[in-house]
C-alpha cells in the first residue's frame, strides 16, 4: 500500500481498538505519526495494540472512554494536547449498529446510535478545532457509510447518524476552511470487520451482488484512504465524502 509520511504529526482516532479504526491507527502510526486513541471497553485489544506499534518503534497511547459522553471526549481531547504539545489528525470512526424496522426499533436503540455515531463526532470535533484552528492546520476526517447517502431498511437510527455526519462534515468544513483546517468524510461500503460479521450467508451474498467489485474490503483499504486524507497531498480537499465502496455509490 502507499506510504503517506506524516512524521512528526500527532493523531486521535476514536473507537482504534477493533476494526476499521484499529487498522487506521496502525496506518497512521507506521506513516511516522504518533497515535492516540478510545475505546469503550475492550481493553486486552487495546493494550495488545499498544504494545504491537510499541515493540515497532511507534509511539502510542490509548484512552478508555465513551465517545457519546461529551466531558469524556473533551478530557480525551485535553489529555493529548496536555502530552503531545498540538493535535493534527482527528479520526472520528467509533460506531454501533442497532438494527431494525422502524415499527420494532426502540427509543434506546435509536437514541444510542444516534449518541456514539454523531454525538461523538461533535464532542471529538469541538473539543480539537479550537486548538487546530490556533495551530493554523489540522485534518478531521470522519468515517460515515454508504448507507448515509443511500439509505438501507432496517438501519434508519444507522443511516440517520451517518447521513448526519456527512452534513456536519460540510458545515464544519465550510466554517473552519479559513483556518487550514481540512474537514472531510469517508463512506465506507462492506468492510470485514465484526460489525458486518453479524450478517448471515444470504445477507453478505446479497450484499456481495450489488457491488461492483464483487467483494468486500479489508479494513485496510479504508485505512490507506484516512491516512491520504491526513497527508499533505490532501491539503486542498475540505467537505468532501469519498466512497470507499468497491464502486456501489456512482
Ligand atoms: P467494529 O465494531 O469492528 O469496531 C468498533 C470500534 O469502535 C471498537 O474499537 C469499539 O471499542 C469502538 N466503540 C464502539 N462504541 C464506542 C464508544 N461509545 N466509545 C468509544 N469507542 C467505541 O466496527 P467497524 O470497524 O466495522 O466500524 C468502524 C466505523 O466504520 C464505524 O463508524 C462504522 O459505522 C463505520 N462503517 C463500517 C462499515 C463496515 O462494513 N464494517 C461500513 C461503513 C461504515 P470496543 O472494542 O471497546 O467496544
Amino acid at each position: 500500500m502507499t506510504q503517506y509520511n506524516l512524521s512528526g504529526k500527532i493523531a486521535l482516532v476514536t473507537g482504534g481498538s477493533r476494526g476499521i479504526g484499529r487498522s487506521i491507527v496502525q496506518m497512521l502510526s507506521e506513516s511516522g505519526a504518533t497515535v492516540a486513541f478510545t475505546y469503550r471497553s475492550r481493553k486486552e485489544e487495546a493494550d495488545s495494540l499498544v504494545a504491537e506499534l510499541q515493540s515497532k518503534g511507534g509511539k502510542a497511547v490509548a484512552f478508555q472512554s465513551d465517545a457519546a459522553n461529551t466531558a469524556q471526549s473533551n478530557d480525551v481531547v485535553q489529555g493529548v494536547i496536555k502530552e503531545f504539545g498540538r493535535l493534527d489528525i482527528l479520526v472520528n470512526n467509533a460506531g454501533i449498529t442497532k438494527d431494525g424496522l422502524l415499527m420494532r426499533m426502540s427509543e434506546q436503540d435509536w437514541d444510542d446510535v444516534i449518541a456514539t455515531n454523531l454525538k461523538s463526532v461533535f464532542n471529538f470535533t469541538k473539543a480539537a478545532v479550537r486548538q487546530m484552528m490556533s495551530q493554523q492546520s489540522g485534518k478531521i476526517i470522519n468515517i460515515s457509510s454508504v448507507v448515509g447517502i443511500t439509505g438501507n431498511a432496517g438501519q434508519a437510527n444507522y443511516v440517520a447518524s451517518k447521513a448526519g455526519v456527512i452534513g456536519f462534515t460540510k458545515s464544519i468544513a465550510k466554517e473552519i476552511a479559513s483556518r487550514n483546517v481540512q474537514v472531510n468524510a469517508i463512506a465506507p461500503g462492506f468492510i470485514e470487520t465484526e460489525m458486518t460479521e453479524k450478517l448471515n450467508e444470504k445477507q453478505k451474498e446479497s450484499i456481495l451482488g450489488i457491488i461492483p467489485m464483487r467483494r468486500m474490503a479489508k479494513p485496510e483499504e479504508v485505512a490507506s484512504v484516512v491516512c491520504f486524507l491526513a497527508s499533505d497531498g490532501a491539503n486542498y480537499i475540505t467537505g468532501q465524502t469519498l466512497c470507499v465502496d468497491g464502486g456501489m455509490v456512482m
